[in-house]
């Protein structure tokens, strides 16, 4: 199903949980604010089965940190049940080492690690936690698990990280994953004017030497940089049409709303009541209206 701007919907986007192990000070928590009720395993299971009918086919599960989840294997299991084509997560990978290989073992077919530095001091300063040796362990750990192809989500931070870029670029290759860097997203976490970082410079470094650049259009047009002997993606949301007008994604809060747009609080749409009630077709219905809600965050005009 398209929305009213063309646009199909393939990806849902699941927050299983709003609690979160760290305090990263930009985190926009995927625009989930706290909520009265928490989706079990199997509701979140249902609603992706239904969510197959309008096109869905890969599945996030994000957060919040779904790893605080305990059941999150119950989870995974649950969305694998809808024979989706690839379920991933996003995890700040602290508490990975010891449950990658379960997570396979459920159907997960690969993660997205979010570490921002290598450098412990830093580390500390962007998460308010001193948990890089674990989160460097559930790297590894995923690895070997085979959640791969794995990316590391580096978010760019003005005198912060900005100069990790080639560290980064050098651990990821290294050892296969796909190194995305991302641009701070203006939201009520950070503040913006400090730590916003313009991507343009490092775009022009990566083009000069990529041996080849291409354009993801399902994945909101972003450009990836395939380097000899590694890959960078770069995901540039600001002010930015192009990355809008190919969004392909719903969003899904830990309480049960269907959310048309990261940005946007205003136009939530209860699925968990319907679902609850037993009524599949509030359920269908509520689908039908998100995408109905659907609107490029920026626009051209
Ligand atoms: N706890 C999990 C994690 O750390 O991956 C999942 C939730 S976290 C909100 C998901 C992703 O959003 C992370 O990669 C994080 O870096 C990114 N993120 C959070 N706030 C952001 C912002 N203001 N701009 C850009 N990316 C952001």
């Amino acid at each position: 199903m398209r929305d009213r701007f063309g646009r199909p919907v393939t990806g849902l986007r699941i927050s299983v949980t709003e609690k979160c192990n760290l305090d990263c000070f930009y985190c926009h928590r995927e625009g989930c604010f706290s909520g009265s009720r928490e989706m079990t395993a199997g509701e979140i299971g249902k609603i992706v089965g239904l969510a197959t009918e309008f096109g869905v086919s890969k599945i996030k599960l994000t957060g919040g940190e779904p790893l605080l989840r305990k059941d999150i294997a119950g989870v995974v299991t649950a969305v694998t049940a809808s024979r989706v084509k690839e379920v991933s997560m996003t995890t700040n990978g602290t508490l990975l080492a010891k449950v990658a290989g379960k997570l396979a073992a459920a159907g997960l077919d690969r993660v997205n690690i979010s570490l921002d530095t290598l450098d412990e001091a830093t580390y500390k300063r962007i998460t308010g936690r001193g948990l890089l040796r674990e989160v460097l362990r559930g790297i590894d750990a995923a690895l070997s698990a085979g959640l791969t192809p794995a990316k590391l989500n580096m978010v760019l931070l003005a005198g912060v990280n900005e100069r990790e870029v080639e560290r980064m670029i050098a651990y990821t290759s290294k050892r296969g994953i796909i190194l995305q860097l991302i641009e701070l997203l203006e939201t009520n976490g950070a503040d913006f004017e400090t730590y916003h970082c313009g991507l343009d410079g490092i775009e022009r470094n990566l083009g000069k030497r990529a041996v080849a650049v291409r354009t993801r259009r399902s994945m909101q047009a972003r450009r990836k940089y395939i380097l000899s002997g590694g890959e960078v993606e770069v995901v540039r949301p600001m002010h930015n049409s192009e990355f809008c007008a190919h969004c392909t994604r719903l969003r899904l809060t830990p309480d049960g709303y269907l959310k048309p747009c990261l940005m946007r609080n205003d136009n939530l749409v209860d699925v968990l009541s319907p679902l609850r009630a037993g009524d599949s077709e509030g359920v269908r219905e509520a689908f039908v209206k998100t995408i109905a809600r659907r609107e490029p965050y920026f626009r051209m005009d």
